[in-house]
């Protein structure tokens, strides 16, 4: 009877600390989701993974909809970051980068109808080229109180390799031209390509950028770093329900990162190496 009891005792311990350790475990690999989008328009190119069709688009903030997902602006993702915060279960946040015309005529009115915060990544000086939105579509929706307008640089360039004066041009010029176009601050910029390094973020930062968003997420990343925000490619893949739970759920970069440590040796998952 005593030996029962402690037994349970001990299993009751053993099972409450296997809970609290997951529930930490979770909780340190778990990543604000900030989705980004890029054209949302119709391809017959099945191997364009920067396109989604309105469908497609639509049924994914249908779903964020009818599921109750909290989608913050950008702003608000990032207090959660700089606070370190966990936010509240199914809480997402929006991107679009480069502002083809297609997001004002297919997505705007999808993000207006289901009534959803997005950011939209402008390159100044493709406003008003063909294929790109002009200035007063850009302004309508900046206007709405639903879209966020921030910048992508003044002509997509891979920033890196830039010198000082292109870079602080490509940086500070774009923010100028959207402050004077909108009537309102540029707080952020999104990094062209994901190309980004100490040299940019410091750029970012003198140019006035309150945060400096990337594409690709790396491996381990620590997300607290404004400079470098992460965001998780929605690309034509997330059609499949799964795969945009997944990509909604927070894991996503954490199951990216592990699998791509374990891709050549599948069979050695104990081995897997402590450095971060
Ligand atoms: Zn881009």
């Amino acid at each position: 009877m005593r030996l029962s009891k402690k037994t349970l005792i001990i299993i009751g311990v053993f099972f409450i600390s296997s809970i609290i350790l997951l529930k930490i475990s979770l909780d340190s690999v778990y990543r604000l989701p900030i989705l980004m989008y890029h054209s949302i328009d119709y391809t017959t190119d099945k191997k364009n993974k920067m396109m989604i069709s309105p469908e497609v688009f639509a049924k994914q903030m249908r779903y964020l909809h009818d599921h109750g997902y909290n989608v913050i602006p950008l702003e608000k993702a990032l207090s959660y970051i700089r606070d370190r915060k966990k936010p509240p279960a199914k809480t997402v946040a929006i991107t679009i980068d480069d502002g083809y015309d297609d997001n004002y005529v297919y997505a705007y009115p999808i993000l207006k109808e289901y009534h959803i915060s997005t950011t939209i990544f402008i390159i100044t000086d493709l406003v008003n080229k063909e294929g790109f939105m002009n200035w007063k579509q850009i302004k309508e929706m900046s206007e709405s109180g639903i879209i966020d307008i921030e910048s992508h640089t003044k002509s997509h360039l891979w920033l890196t390799g830039l010198n000082d004066d292109d870079l602080k041009d490509q940086l500070q010029g774009s923010k100028k031209i959207l402050e004077e176009k909108l009537g309102k601050e540029i707080k952020y910029v999104c990094y062209p390509m994901g190309g980004f390094d100490e040299r940019v973020k410091q750029a970012a930062r003198e140019a006035g950028y309150r945060a400096g968003f990337a594409t690709k997420p790396r491996r381990m990343f620590t997300m607290y770093d404004v400079y470098e925000i992460k965001r998780v490619r929605i690309s034509p893949t997330a059609d499949n329900p799964l795969v945009f739970a997944i990509k909604i759920s927070g894991y996503h970069s954490f199951i990216r990162a592990f699998q791509s440590e374990h891709k050549d040796r599948p069979y050695l998952l104990w081995k897997r190496k402590r450095s971060s």
